[in-house]
């Protein structure tokens, strides 16, 4: 069989509201052979320790716009009044080269993504959604990760709130739990992706 068939490959997006653990999530899903990280761009500043061109490309307002009007973004999103965007390029470039790709994405750049015009896109999308347990738990992470303000902590949240109403959006819902059980879902909802009949192309 694994010589009759090619499998397309999977674009996963996953969405989680802030503190939801995601970043420990992202970077152990990062380690994966044959699996391609999309880095966003943003205009926010970087955090302690974030590395340019790793966490973020780090962009200036101007360079972001330009990038904006040049249509070089699969999607964008203005999310607690940053800018953060997707590039297409190696979006596509990296579905042709047979990587699997991760994007981490608010609701609203995976909301883009799911009505993209570009059928290539849409046929590889699975997208993800990780629920955190509720808000109190999510402010408690908020305050104890201590990179935001108590009014970024507040604006966060209400951000939070709204994106947890959007779950029914998504193939999979998944609700937060430690960062191993997530994990370890995640990894079933890919492999499950992997097998579908849809992703078969026979050679
Ligand atoms: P943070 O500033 O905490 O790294 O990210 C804040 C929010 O922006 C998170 O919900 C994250 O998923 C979202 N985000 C990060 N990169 C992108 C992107 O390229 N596009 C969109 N739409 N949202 C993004």
């Amino acid at each position: 069989m694994s010589n009759q068939f090619t499998r397309r490959r999977i674009l996963f997006v996953v969405s989680a509201p802030s503190g939801a653990g995601k970043t420990t999530l992202v970077e152990a899903l990062r380690k994966s052979p044959n699996f391609y990280y999309s880095v966003s761009c943003t205009t926010r500043a970087p955090r302690a320790g974030e590395i340019d061109g790793k966490d973020y490309q780090f962009l200036s307002d101007a360079d972001f716009r330009a990038r904006i009007e040049g249509g070089d973004f699969l999607e964008h999103a203005e999310v607690h009044g940053t800018l953060y965007g997707t590039l297409r390029e190696p979006v596509l470039a990296n579905l042709k080269n047979g990587l699997d790709i991760l994007i981490d994405i608010d609701t609203q750049g995976a909301a883009t993504i799911r009505t993209s015009d570009d059928p290539i896109i849409r046929r590889a999308l699975a997208d993800v959604f990780i629920m955190p347990p509720n808000l109190e738990e999510l402010r408690g992470r908020l305050t104890k990760r201590g990179t935001e303000t108590a009014q970024q902590i507040e604006s966060r949240l209400a951000t939070a709130a709204r994106e947890m109403e959007l779950w029914r959006d998504y193939r999979y819902t998944i609700v937060s739990g430690s960062v191993e059980e997530d994990l370890e879902k995640v990894r079933h909802i890919m492999a499950a992706e992997s097998y579908l009949s849809r992703r078969l192309k026979p050679k």
